[in-house]
Formats: C-alpha cells, structure tokens, sequence
C-alpha cells in the first residue's frame, strides 16, 4: 500500500459449499512508517457499538496524522448483520469467535475465518470489538487474552489500559479464551476484545468508549500522536461461573448488568408458561454479573454445535481482589 494513502474495498471470496463471505475493509496507510494496526467490528452481527466507533474511526483518520497502516473492518459477519442474525453464524450456526483459520473447506465459518485472517495477518496491534447482543444486557469490559510471549501479553494489556471502562481482565485460563485471540497472540498480534455495550443498541456513549479506546490503543503504539489516557481500573478474577437452565421456560432475572452479588444472593427463577415457578438460581461465589439474558426466552433444547447460547441466564465472574 502506498504512504499517504485511503483504500475501501469490499473483500469477496466464494465458499464453494455455501454463500460468499462479503467483508467491508478500509485501509488508511500513513504518510509516515509504523506498525499496522487492526480494529474490527461485527463478528457477532448484532454488537453494534462497535461497528459504529469503527465507522467513525475510517472517517476521522487521515493518512497525514498516522504513522503505520491502519486497517478497519467495520462489520466482518456482513450476511448475519444483514440478516439481523444473533451471535452464531446465520449459515452454518457455528461461533466465529472459536476458530482459527486453516481449515477453509471444513465449514462456512471456517472459511469466513480464513477469509478474516487473510487480511489481518500483518497486524501488530489488533482490537476486535464486541457487545452484548439483542438477548444478552452485559456490563463493560476489557478482556485480555495472557497467550504468547511476554512482550506480545504486556502489548496486549498496554491496549486494554487506555480503555475508560471500569474493569479489564487479564484472563489466563486458556480454555475461557477465545480461539481466534489465542491465534492472533501466539503470532504475535497483541489483541484485546473488547466487550463495550448491551441488547443491540448502539448508545452515544458505548460507541465513544469503543472508539476512544482505539484512539488511546494508537496512541500507545505510537501511530498517533498524544498521550494516551492511563484512567484507574478494577480487574475481574479468575473464578467464572456460566448459570444455565436445565430445562426451556419463561425467565425472570433478578439481578443486573454490573451488579456485584453475594453468595447465595438470588439471581432469578424460571417459570412455566402458566407462571409456575420451575427452577430459582442462586449465586456459588460473590462475584460481579459480566451479562444476563435480558430475553424472557429459555430454550434449553437448542444447542447448536454444543452452545448454550439459548439456556444461558447469567455469567458471574469473581473479582481480582476476592482470588
Ligand atoms: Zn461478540
């Protein structure tokens, strides 16, 4: 790409077994040399804060402010957001954020994965965005993938730190990380996910916290230029508990986003379509309440590929200070 220049395209590959994969991808190259840095947005279709800081971000950059290539893909799952689709694949139901690329022909989302990488590969710095989906009212946060080297995690944390959300996580278990953002770190590409939003609605302020995140993450890589904000942050634990219905009905959520909750402090019930009370949950540990299901719908039948997606209640996590 030359120096001093903009590139708009949209990528489009064939799936041989299904549809094309369709992505949007601005290229901003700067006038001066720098790292290259990836900012991402909808790979789970209904996040929209996200994609909306990543539009502001494509049309607020110029190449004369920016040392290095910044490349913005304003929505990569293009026919689920067309197609109002939540979180798992429209074609194939699969979850994009668990897998990695090279294995093109196995599914459509492994072929839209492939596809991603294709044009991410030469990132140094990357930040893939999300939210809480239609269903799913979730607090904001930063978490970290702590995969690879040393220098790439403390790259990766020095992203996050820029972030004004009240809490990051550094997370460890590597079996809580998501698969492509253990990809990226063992190559070399500090990243963070960045969950900023809630119930699909792109808010004023969620699309600011996204996007002056980015703006303090280029400023830490030195491809913009400025200090970056350094504000005071509280970090989630290591202890994480999914609550999941074991059986389909109607829910009635006690708790909210953010709240910190006690142990055996009530979290909700579940009824019958009557209003029968079939099931209450109660919190295993004091922790903080990353996300509910805001949605009143239980299925516990549907679980595609093994998700829980439509049974989940409530996700605890403890706090660094409770470990
Ligand atoms: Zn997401």
């Amino acid at each position: 790409m030359t120096r001093g220049s903009v590139q708009r395209e949209i990528v489009r590959k064939k799936f041989k077994k299904g549809p094309a994969v369709e992505i949007p991808v601005a290229t901003i190259t700067g006038v001066k040399d720098g790292p290259t840095f990836v900012f991402m947005a909808g790979m789970h279709a209904g996040e929209y804060a996200g994609i909306k800081a990543a539009q502001k971000l494509i049309q607020s950059t110029t190449p004369g402010m920016l040392k290095g290539r910044l490349i913005v893909i304003p929505v990569i799952s293009t026919r689920a957001f067309m197609m109002r689709n939540m979180q798992l694949s429209p074609v194939d139901q699969r979850e994009v954020h668990y897998y990695v690329p090279g294995s093109p022909d196995s599914s459509y989302t492994e072929f839209q994965v492939d596809v991603l990488w294709s044009i991410i590969k030469d990132a140094t710095f990357l930040i893939d965005t999300h939210a809480g989906e239609f269903a799913q009212a979730l607090m904001p946060w930063v978490p970290v993938p702590m995969v690879g080297t040393r220098r790439t995690q403390d790259a990766s944390v020095a992203i996050a730190e820029g972030y004004g959300v009240e809490y990051i996580e550094l997370r460890r278990a590597r079996e809580r990380i998501p698969g492509l953002a253990i990809y990226l770190a063992e190559r070399g590409i500090a990243n963070v996910w960045a969950e900023i939003g809630k119930n699909g609605l792109p808010t004023p302020e969620d699309i600011a916290l996204h996007y002056d995140g980015a703006v303090a993450a280029l400023q830490t890589a030195g491809m913009l230029s400025g200090a970056p904000p350094r504000p005071k942050h509280k970090y989630i634990g290591n202890r994480r508990v999914a609550i999941n219905a074991a059986q389909s009905g109607v829910w009635y959520p006690a708790i909210k986003e953010g709240d910190i909750v006690e142990r055996g402090q009530y979290l909700g019930e579940l009824r019958n379509y009557f209003g029968d009370v079939l099931d209450t949950y109660r919190a295993p540990f004091r922790g903080i309440v990353l996300y509910y299901w805001s949605s009143s719908a239980i299925n516990h039948r549907r679980r595609p590929h093994g998700y829980d997606w439509h049974s989940g209640l409530v996700s605890i996590a403890s706090l660094a200070e409770d470990d």
